[in-house]
């Protein structure tokens, strides 16, 4: 994508403070959409996604993506932040959503910043711990189950890979 696609896309046509027209103009460095009557600025917003790193054992518990990107392959439960959610009730209410099981948020594990142009622009994941509810998959996800780390299905995101390097680390260190 190019800078005027990511900080100024020319979709932002009007004002949504005053309704005039804008134009292609820079702030700060960057282009973006500024206002000829008023003088508002569209600051684009970063996309915030939360995803769940849930274990049962040595079980990862993954989606089905129903939707792009990467339709049909596999990831954490995970969604985007609504404005004025906290992401940890974000992460709760997603895995509620796509998989019916309900989990409680234990600690963050990272901040996966992925590029523009692919869905999400951050991506935090939290661990999670299973307090119960009963396996469904729901809302965009096509299926749901939990996977042994050595029998993944295809999956999604680079975030996705670490966040199984991570558990396939975790789980080593429980065995004797
Ligand atoms: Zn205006």
């Amino acid at each position: 994508m190019t800078p005027d696609e990511i900080y100024a896309p020319a979709a932002v046509a009007f004002c949504w403070r005053c309704g005039g027209a804008m134009h292609l103009g820079s702030y700060g460095g960057k282009p973006r959409r500024i206002c000829s009557d008023c003088g508002f600025i569209h600051f684009v917003e970063p996309k915030i996604a939360v995803a769940a790193m849930v274990l049962r054992g040595d079980e990862l518990l993954l989606v089905k993506r129903g939707v792009v990107p990467e339709k049909g392959k596999w990831s954490l439960p995970a969604g985007y932040v609504d404005p004025g959610e906290h992401p940890a009730e974000c992460m709760v209410r997603e895995v509620q959503e796509e998989t019916s099981l309900a989990v409680r948020a234990q600690r963050l594990v990272e901040c996966y910043y992925n590029p523009p142009g692919t869905g999400a622009n951050l991506t935090l994941v939290y661990r999670a711990q299973l307090t119960g509810g009963t396996l469904s998959a729901g809302d965009d996800a096509a299926d749901a189950g939990f996977f042994t780390l050595d029998a993944l299905p295809p999956l999604a995101f680079a975030s996705t890979l670490d966040i199984v390097r991570r558990a396939r680390r975790s789980v080593a260190r429980r065995k004797p």
